[in-house]
């Protein structure tokens, strides 16, 4: 499709070489033919930030955030941004990026955050099909680690920077763009950023795009837009069963691994009581006829009315919608025993939990504490939750990613929704940044291998996402 395109614009070049005077009189076209230029020009610009980021294996471990955030911070410098306005922050084996746009402050109105994390969850070579570090284009896909999450956000937003800038673009406020190091692990570069270097990225609110975005079904057609405005507090908890242990040729009755997996039963089985906001009943509601059939129903009853049990226990038999229905906790790791020939004198599982908004971390845990029952059972509380509450559904903000997206896709839905996820939205919203965390991908559910193997988006998302966050950028900052 590209090439076609590509051949198109060829012969139409010669055609204005010959008749180039006629068309600049008659048809004012030359305007539309610079702007597709243009357009083609940060395109391409995008996929090759996108190509390069990939080849650098940026998970936990490499230390290959700082040679990323230094590669940006020249494509920057090239486009002509001032040398005063990169911050390259080092921190440790990663670093954050800082770049501001500056504007002329007409508006009066606080900056813009676009933020982006340059972090991936590591990939395995050997288990992929192809090289998750090479960025490769395939039947219409891009493949890559970090193509979906997030590096195309983040060229996407650098390449709409860099292009509004070379046509003399002036906000009427600062545009700030933050990228963080590591978003997928522990977020300390993010929490610096809102504490130490609150200076450099204090904004009126901020877009991430990093989540929510555009839903293709499974014939391709678009169905949605969801912005994220709030998420699920991340909370993981260890629960730990302890022996005496001795001889595994003379067994007790009591056993620290059997215990262990008494315990994870229970907490396998129990479901945390329905709980319902704002955002996620018009989530439900809006969804519903989007989605139609059985599903769609449920949606419907669930949104009427939230104690439907049928409708409760439809969708909460499908992952992507079980989290909008309440807390969550799930085993995911475990470690026990120490030799082949020994009773276990421990055993030890993580159970990461998504928290619904005004739940509480504590009290999650006294409700699994609560359903466990067994005193025995020692508890801990890993790293240090934080929550926050949801951020308004802002009308300027809602109005103008609506008019980015109804560019390429007119009168589609936009959708206000809670993500169960975790990202770097959280810090900005607990210190007062009201955060809005949607991709400029439109993707079906089945294309979506982010963390996982075999990571792809679609080719022709490019050019909608490069033409939507221009539209957003234009319309909120001048
Ligand atoms: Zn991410």
């Amino acid at each position: 499709m590209r090439f076609n395109k590509n051949k198109g614009k060829n012969v139409m070049k010669k055609y204005m070489g010959i008749f180039g005077l006629f068309f600049m009189i008659c048809c004012g076209c030359t305007s539309t033919h610079a702007a597709d230029d243009a357009a083609q020009k940060y395109q391409d610009k995008a996929l090759e930030m996108i190509r390069v980021s990939v080849s650098m294996r940026t998970a936990k471990g490499f230390g290959n955030v700082p040679e990323l955030a230094t590669y940006i911070a020249d494509e920057f410098k090239s486009a002509g941004f001032d040398q005063k306005d990169i911050h390259l922050l080092p921190m440790g084996d990663t670093a954050a990026l800082v770049i501001r746009y500056r504007g002329d402050g007409s508006s009066g109105k606080k900056p813009i955050l676009l933020s982006a994390h340059m972090d991936v969850v590591d990939a395995l070579p050997k288990d992929w099909e192809r090289d998750p570090f090479t960025l490769i284009e395939e039947n219409g896909y891009y493949y890559g680690r970090g193509v979906n999450d997030n590096k195309f956000g983040i060229a996407v937003l650098a390449a709409t920077m860099m292009r509004l800038k070379s046509e003399g673009f002036v906000p009427n406020r600062d545009i700030i763009l933050a990228l963080t190091g590591d978003e997928e692990t522990r977020m300390i570069t993010t929490r610096s950023l809102v504490t130490e270097y609150r200076h450099l990225i204090d904004a009126e609110f901020a877009l991430i795009p990093d989540g929510g975005g555009g839903h293709l079904d499974e014939n391709g057609k678009a169905v949605s837009f969801s912005v994220d405005s709030a998420e699920k507090t991340y909370a993981t908890f260890e629960m730990t069963a302890r022996n005496s242990g001795g001889h595994s040729s003379r067994p007790k009755r009591d056993n620290a691994i059997a215990d262990l997996s008494a315990a994870l039963n229970k907490v396998f089985r129990y479901e945390f009581p329905v709980r319902t906001n704002e955002l996620t009943l018009s989530y439900f509601e809006q969804t519903a006829p989007l989605v139609g059939g059985t599903v769609g129903d449920a949606m419907k009853r669930f949104a009427e009315n939230p104690q439907d049990k049928d409708a409760v226990s439809i969708l909460r038999s499908i992952p992507v919608y079980v989290g909008s229905l309440g807390t969550t906790c799930v085993p995911t790791m475990l470690r026990a025993g120490h030799a082949e020939n020994a009773l276990p004198q421990s055993a030890t599982a993580t159970i990461n939990c998504r928290v619904f908004p005004g739940l509480g971390v504590d009290e999650t845990l006294a409700r699994l504490k609560k359903i466990v029952a067994n005193d025995a059972i020692e508890w801990k509380g890993l790293g240090s939750p934080l929550e926050s509450d949801a951020s308004p559904v802002r009308k300027d903000v809602f109005e103008a990613i609506s008019r980015g997206v109804h560019a390429s896709y007119p009168d589609l839905p936009i959708i206000p929704h809670m993500a169960s996820g975790a990202s770097d939205a959280l810090h900005f919203r607990a210190v007062g940044i009201p955060s809005y965390t949607f991709s400029g991908i439109f993707i079906k559910d089945s294309d979506k291998f982010s963390h996982g193997l075999n990571e792809r988006i679609p080719t022709d998302t490019l050019p909608v996402a490069m033409k939507m966050w221009r539209s957003i950028l234009m319309e909120l900052a001048s």
